[in-house]
């Protein structure tokens, strides 16, 4: 199991691990980030300007949480020009929403896997956090150059070491079911300033596929899951019409296209008295 280790490169950052360790003192912070910064040459550090610090064994970034919740900032989540893609952290079915889950907010969505299933980083980007948590299990951080990070929880195995480059597709763990899990499953979570986004608004779950390479976040990505519909930029449902046939009222065909007939009035601009003809044009979506 554990050859995985060498199946993929890795370019190790050095960084002086001590000082991590030693700071309370966020202009410490600052400094290791610039350690770091500078021995990883020409690769773009994640967000420096967006984010003060890189510590190694903090989750969650805790500054943030307001700043992106009424603002609306532009996120490259792929350029492709650049060779960047998305890649599935895990092929499994979605079986938990973000959002209010019994009384508690459920950052993330979690996907279905088989314990010792590959899990790959969904996107290029440094390993910020790799370590045990009560509730997490055994979780992997990763800053992406766009400001967001993805969290992948509850596997078995970690193997990746922090401060270190992925490429989007790079196994990062096996999964499992690690720290709070009923069942093997990877919570995944994808956060901005350390505010949890609803990843279904970014991610199409259906296919795997990006909704789109570039999104504007607002509040919306924010939103708890029952407003997916409104978020997610889903085409829109294309105008359907009905050709009125001998013997149908309004009810029958509202009924036959799961609409209402106020729906149908309102569509069409006529009242509910209205007088159907016979090959009459109607639109019911
Ligand atoms: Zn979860």
């Amino acid at each position: 199991m554990f050859c995985f280790i060498s199946v993929f490169s890795q370019q190790k950052i050095e960084t002086n691990e001590f000082l991590f360790e030693s700071s309370n003192d966020s202009i410490d912070l600052i400094n290791n980030f610039y350690d770091i910064y500078e021995s990883l040459g020409s690769f773009e550090l994640p967000s420096d300007k967006l984010y003060q610090s890189w510590n190694n064994y903090k989750i969650r970034y805790q500054y943030g949480d307001e700043i992106v919740k009424t603002d609306s900032t532009e996120i490259i989540l792929i350029d492709t020009a650049h060779g960047e893609r998305f890649v599935k952290p895990i092929d499994g079915q979605l079986t938990s929403h973000f959002g209010y889950r019994h009384s508690r907010f459920h950052y993330g969505s979690d996907i279905d896997l088989e314990t010792g299933d590959n899990v790959r980083a969904a996107f290029d980007g440094v390993v910020r956090v790799t370590l045990y948590n009560k509730g997490y299990g055994k979780v992997v951080v990763i800053r992406h150059k766009n400001g967001l990070e993805t969290v992948y929880s509850h596997l078995s195995l970690i193997l990746v070491d922090s401060n270190v480059i992925v490429k989007a597709g790079d196994i990062i763990g096996l999964g499992g079911a690690t720290g709070r899990a009923t069942g093997s499953h990877l919570h995944f979570e994808i956060r901005y300033l350390g505010a949890a986004i609803n990843s279904e608004t970014i991610i199409n779950y259906k296919n795997f596929q990006l909704f789109s390479d570039t999104i504007w976040l607002t509040q919306k990505n924010f939103a708890p899951i029952k407003n997916v519909n409104e978020i997610s930029e889903a085409p829109k449902t294309r105008n359907e019409y009905h050709n009125v046939k001998k013997g149908e009222n309004l009810s029958v065909i509202a009924k036959k296209h799961h609409t209402t007939i106020s729906n149908i009035c309102k569509l069409n601009g006529i009242k509910e008295s209205h007088l159907l003809q016979i090959d009459e044009k109607l639109r019911v979506k």
